[in-house]
């Protein structure tokens, strides 16, 4: 079969791979144990549920105006501008079925073919499948190790040509569970502002910062104009399956990615966005309990993951990965990850799935109760030794 040459490079995300691999194990009676999936592991909080279930049996479930409903649209604008300390209106919001079309969409809506756009590597794999389905070139940005996964910002300067139109900034990050410093922040808007770049920052995870603030680059001066900002339900809210994702972006934006929206997903699912209308404006008391548990297997995790020879693990300042250096071990990350889930079975992923920059390292999701998180370094430690 011929396919076109806009999605011969596009590969299954790494996460899929290995719990189909995990559950073909599981079905012959293994246990395994799950790290590799960045999914919270937690339900839906009811008050969030209980308001989608109202919407539905209040009759709900029609189409809805492609870039949200109003309610939604004008919700979130009150909460972006309040917590990122900004004027935003709701017709600079973009409501959609998850974040990822935001990855995607506003990608098609700015770049010709030929465009440069740089990416963290290590980073989320929906950056560098969008990039390239969108024709441009990808251009990826190594992160620090040292300074906790924050931009190599030597690097950036020598990546910047004429070409360059776009930065893409995510923190808290997957892979690295790395906050971008207000350092960089600002070192990255002055680079968007004098070379007329636009930023695409992806804050998913922007609840879930542990001891610290992650700061939004939409915050600095003249960068309303020129953000992508994207965020969504997911994490926060453990609401992965409804998919709801939103974009704060200037409104002339918005009205060609409500056009981009209504010709390829129509709309978002009404009760869907009645859901998350709570989720935003109810009690956020279970989120932050939730916050808090995070943290404290953070803890464990890290604590534990440095305990292991060859492991040495940097404290991640937000998401909830784990990304432990393991070049020390002088194996393939594959064959490692590999290693780990046949013999001590834990489902981890190597930093490769996240770009050539995640070599020497793997992806521990710690999206996982405290019981099994110990159960699992305890094997993990226990087949490395056996290397
Ligand atoms: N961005 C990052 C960095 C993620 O890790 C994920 C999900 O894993 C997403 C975006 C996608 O989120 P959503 O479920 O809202 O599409």
């Amino acid at each position: 079969m011929l396919f076109s040459q806009r999605i011969a490079h596009l590969e299954p995300e790494g996460a899929y791979i290995v719990l189909a691999q995990a559950q073909a194990m599981e079905a012959q009676g293994k246990k395994v144990i799950h790290l590799e999936i960045g999914q919270p592991d937690f339900e839906t909080y009811a008050n969030i549920s209980l308001a989608g279930i109202k919407a539905i049996t209040d009759g709900k479930t029609g189409y809805n105006p492609a870039a949200g409903i109003p309610e939604l649209r004008e919700a979130l604008a009150q909460d972006i501008g309040r917590r990122r300390r900004i004027p935003v209106s709701a017709d600079q919001v973009v409501v959609a079925p998850g974040a990822k079309p935001l990855l995607f969409l506003p990608l098609l809506a700015l770049l010709n073919a030929g465009d440069e756009v740089i990416y963290p590597d290590p980073g989320f794999p929906t950056y560098l499948a969008a990039i390239e389905v969108a024709g441009a070139r990808p251009v990826p940005l190594p992160l620090d190790e040292e300074s906790g996964f924050d931009l190599d910002l030597n690097a950036l300067d020598d990546l910047l040509g004429p070409r360059t139109r776009m930065i893409v900034l995510n923190s808290p990050a997957n892979p690295t569970g790395g906050v971008l410093s207000l350092e960089t922040i600002e070192r990255v808007a002055e680079i968007a502002r004098e070379r007329d770049l636009w930023v695409l920052s992806d804050e998913i995870y922007s609840r879930l910062a542990y001891n610290t603030e992650a700061p939004s680059i939409i915050s600095q001066p003249g960068m309303q104009e020129r953000t992508i900002l994207v965020d969504g339900f997911s994490k926060t809210y453990a609401m992965t399956g409804w998919r709801l994702g939103y974009g704060i972006v200037p409104a002339p934006l918005a009205q060609k990615l409500s056009l981009l929206l209504v010709h390829s997903v129509g709309c978002t699912a009404t009760f869907t966005q009645y859901a998350g209308l709570e989720a935003i404006t109810g009690p956020q008391d279970q989120a932050e309990a939730v916050r808090q548990a995070f943290q404290k297997r953070r803890d464990r995790i890290v604590a534990g993951l440095n305990d292991i020879p060859g492991f040495r693990c940097h404290m991640p300042q937000g998401a909830f990965y784990a990304f432990p250096n393991v070049k020390a071990l002088n194996k393939s990350v594959e064959d490692l990850a590999q290693y780990l889930l046949e013999n001590a079975g834990v489902a981890l992923l190597p930093g490769t799935s996240f770009g050539a920059n995640g070599d020497g390292f793997l992806r521990l999701s710690y999206a996982n109760s405290l019981d099994n998180i110990d159960q699992a370094l305890g094997r993990i430690k226990e087949a490395v030794r056996k290397l």
